[in-house]
């Protein structure tokens, strides 16, 4: 143990992921070049700091932009901000936490104190750290803001329930989001453009939040399979103007009340404003990439839209209550399971499209 000791000594503060250490963790190196290799083991920086150590972690559809070299990798980065654990260590001023519960927190660490935080937009939080600035895909995580952030089951779940509570972390959290902006509920048309984990779990949460009609908008079987199964009652295979039409066709002409943007392209984000009828609303949680907006458009479009970084913190003890009851299972999104040091392979396989999104367990 004692050159793990002087090796963490030696140290800087700001934890830069290339450096040895004595964890495993993924670094991202260039587009296309992840590799799970030895980091430093985090450790209790801040007294609202906890330490867990990782049951599993995932790739996320956004960690696929810096991965596909859309977004710059500037230097060697720790990678994850999906996570969920058993908390390891914690600091002097955390009161809501001990040691071996286990936890989920969203991307955002967030004190849940401020005024953003109590408006309901901890993503918003005036003292947020970004997780993925310090890489949840590896064996141990320091969480920042323990207390605001991470939220406790009752016991330690079973292990097939893990899946769905790492859903929870994000994907779930920001499908639900993305559902509440839209206005989804009783007696509305909801429909979901995207059908990645995130369009998939808009789904699931516009079917809990007692939507009538629920269109998924996706061409691939596998997809459209779990769009049914988590409660889509259509589905729409058209996508650009086709798919508008298609929309507005099943609308009486005039549009879905409410739609879910979960891609982030200038396509996916036109055809869900144009999918809507006047009055209606876009949910939109696709990390928008060189997305803009016509003014007249938006003017004529009488729609009204809220998107952004889902406050995943403000659903996270109700998703997680119902995950624990086993009344919603948002854990099937994971089609791949691999091991943390296969992380690359999880990259790989949602870079083809061939797995809707992979589970990594450290
Ligand atoms: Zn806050």
């Amino acid at each position: 143990m004692y050159w793990r000791y002087t090796l963490r000594q030696k140290l800087p503060q700001k934890e830069p992921g290339w450096l040895p250490g004595s964890m495993r963790g993924a670094i991202l190196y260039s587009p296309g070049d992840v590799r799970v290799q030895e980091r430093p083991d985090p450790r209790i920086e801040q007294p609202t700091d906890a330490i867990i150590r990782v049951s599993a972690a995932c790739v996320c559809g956004s960690d696929l932009w810096p991965y596909r070299g859309i977004q710059p990798v500037h230097q060697p980065s720790p990678m994850g901000h999906e996570y969920v654990g058993v908390v390891e260590e914690v600091g002097g001023d955390v009161k809501n936490l001990t040691k071996g519960q286990f936890v989920v927190g969203s991307f955002w660490a967030s004190d849940n104190t401020c005024e953003n935080c109590r408006a309901g937009y901890q993503s918003a939080c005036l003292h947020r750290v970004g997780m993925g600035s310090l890489g949840s895909q590896a064996e141990y995580l320091r969480v920042p803001l323990a207390d605001g952030t991470l939220v406790a089951t009752p016991e330690m779940p079973p292990a097939d329930l893990i899946p769905s509570y790492l859903a929870a972390s994000d994907v779930l959290g920001t499908g639900w989001f993305a559902a509440v902006a839209a206005e989804a509920g009783p007696g509305k048309t909801v429909a979901v453009v995207g059908d990645g984990a995130v369009g998939l779990l808009g789904v699931l949460a516009a079917r809990q939040l007692g939507a009538e009609r629920i269109i998924a908008m996706s061409r691939h079987a596998d997809r459209q399979k779990l769009a049914l199964e988590f409660g889509a009652t259509d589905i729409v295979t058209e996508r650009g103007d086709e798919g508008i039409a298609r929309i507005k066709e099943m609308t009486g002409g005039i549009g879905a009340h409410s739609v879910i943007e979960a891609v982030g392209t200038q396509e996916s984000m036109m055809q869900a404003i144009r999918s809507t009828r006047p009055g209606g609303n876009v949910g939109f949680v696709g990390v928008s990439h060189d997305v803009s907006l016509d003014g007249m458009d938006l003017f004529w479009s009488l729609v009204k839209l809220q998107g952004g970084p889902a406050p995943v913190r403000r659903f996270l003890p109700h998703l997680m209550d119902l995950i624990g009851n086993r009344v919603i299972e948002p854990g099937k999104v994971f089609d791949l399971d691999l091991p943390l040091e296969r992380a690359a392979e999880g990259y790989q396989a949602m870079d083809e499209r061939r797995a809707v999104k992979a589970l990594l367990r450290p």
